[in-house]
């Protein structure tokens, strides 16, 4: 049989109304056995969500009153979710372990795991699945890094006889019990896990939007759904600050070759993005030719120039090695006959002046130059490769729209073309692109 692990953020798990729309979800496709819930999110805008609870009520710990305070919003929220289930999971005793548990710990992160733990439970009990407990399966050393190996084998060998099952996102733990979390969102990677480690035929990710969309919807309003996407185009358009999920989930999922269904828990019955692997050529054609737009603020442009520095063998290496001592990275290195420019995410640079000196001093350059408060945008899509005037719709489109284009880069995969623009053209250049490719 079928098997889909499913993932539910923390705005599908907020309320007990959102835990019945979850159950009707789940029960509707017999494959989906294993569920991995986040903590319950935010009921409405000003609401807080429990992790963040979680968080100020363990550092309130020295202060009495506050702590409890906090912690009474923390209990109230999961009784009233385990009360208007009408389902016994325990919760009272559950709260008050982790109360007096959370005074002993050295970090925050067994209080913020909590928030899942508790709501896993509740889950389990409503679902009528057996709860496995993320501690048993998610391992991280001793020293708190992550052990993907050592993960997926405990997962397969847990599941192995376990045929529905529900496991808190977010944490796990090290061998001698110590519990530890991902970063903020890292219920995602959890769910990925799992899918790599039950081997699933589908992970989706249940969350409160239809999928990805071709660009920020801040931006562009009405952006389009991406239907379908391939990880490598995903992760461009992610890198350049499109999030949908936590970075780090993609990975598992994606080297057991295992498609990303991203669902909207109040519309289940939109369509949403699914990420795939590989994607058929005639499928790539009926997309269009770009997938996504997105884009970055905040970089600098230093040119380095120097006369004859064509000819000059180890001038790259020098600049570059000039970086590796601020500990920076660069994201392009356009060049040309005279000039070596680096384009760098400007808050990483903590001493400038002390950067242009160094670069200066150690490439012997004529003069050295830099422009702030530049915004990179990519122009993604698998549909680019091969197909002529793609360029040109692109930068005519640009020219219409007024924006003056700093730098331009095409991988040889053709699956993107970045551009350099100043900040004050960021939200031109993505409609511009977007009404070029998408309308
Ligand atoms: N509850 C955690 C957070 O708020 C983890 C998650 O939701 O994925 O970051």
């Amino acid at each position: 049989m079928a098997i889909k692990v499913v993932k539910f953020g923390g705005s599908s798990l907020a309320d007990a109304s959102q835990f019945a729309k979850v159950k009707d979800i789940i029960t509707a496709d017999p494959a989906r056995r294993y569920v991995v819930p986040s903590a319950p999110g935010k009921r409405f805008s000003d609401d807080i969500k429990v992790t963040d609870l979680l968080y100020r009520c363990y550092n309130a710990r020295d202060d009495r009153e506050t702590f409890e305070k906090t912690f009474e919003l923390i209990r109230q929220r999961y009784l009233e979710i385990e009360r208007d289930l009408n389902v016994d999971a325990g919760m009272a005793k559950a709260l008050d372990d982790v109360k007096y548990e959370m005074l002993f710990q050295s970090s925050s992160d067994y209080a913020a795991s909590r928030g899942e733990y508790l709501n896993g439970r509740i889950m389990a009990a409503y679902l009528g699945y057996t709860f496995v407990d993320a501690a048993s399966v998610i391992v991280f050393d001793e020293d708190g890094t992550f052990n993907p190996a050592l993960t997926q084998t405990a997962i397969s060998c847990k599941m192995e006889n376990i045929t529905h099952a529900v496991v808190p996102g977010f944490y796990g733990a090290t061998p001698s019990g110590r519990i530890v979390t991902f970063s903020r969102g890292g219920s995602d990677i959890t769910g990925s896990l799992v899918a790599a480690g039950v081997k699933a035929d589908e992970y989706e990710n249940w969350t409160d939007v239809s999928g990805c969309l071709m660009a920020d919807p801040r931006v562009v309003k009405g952006a389009k759904p991406i239907g379908v996407v391939t990880y490598n185009e995903l992760r461009e358009l992610a890198y350049m600050g499109a999030t949908v999920m936590h970075e780090d989930a993609i990975y598992p999922a994606r080297q057991a070759n295992i498609p990303i269904h991203i669902k909207n828990t109040n519309a289940p019955d939109d369509a949403g993005t699914l990420i795939v692997s590989r994607i058929k050529k005639d499928e790539i054609l009926s997309r269009g030719v770009v997938t996504g737009i997105a884009g970055k603020k905040g970089f600098c442009i230093i040119t380095l120039e120097k006369n004859m520095l064509h000819n000059e063998i180890g001038f790259g290496r020098r600049a570059l090695s000039v970086l590796e001592l601020h500990h920076l990275s660069f994201e392009h290195m356009p060049s040309g006959i005279d000039t070596l420019s680096l384009v760098i995410d400007e808050k990483t640079i903590p001493d400038m002046e002390r950067l242009l000196a160094d670069l200066t001093h150690a490439c012997n350059t004529d003069s050295i130059e830099i422009v702030h408060d530049i915004s990179l945008i990519a122009v993604v899509g698998l549909g680019m490769a091969g197909n002529k005037g793609t360029a040109a719709r692109l930068f005519a489109a640009l020219a219409e729209a007024d924006v003056n284009i700093r730098m331009i880069d095409q991988g040889s995969s053709e699956m993107n073309i970045i551009l350099a623009v100043d900040d004050t053209d960021y939200d031109a250049t993505i409609r511009a692109a977007y009404e070029a490719f998408v309308k």
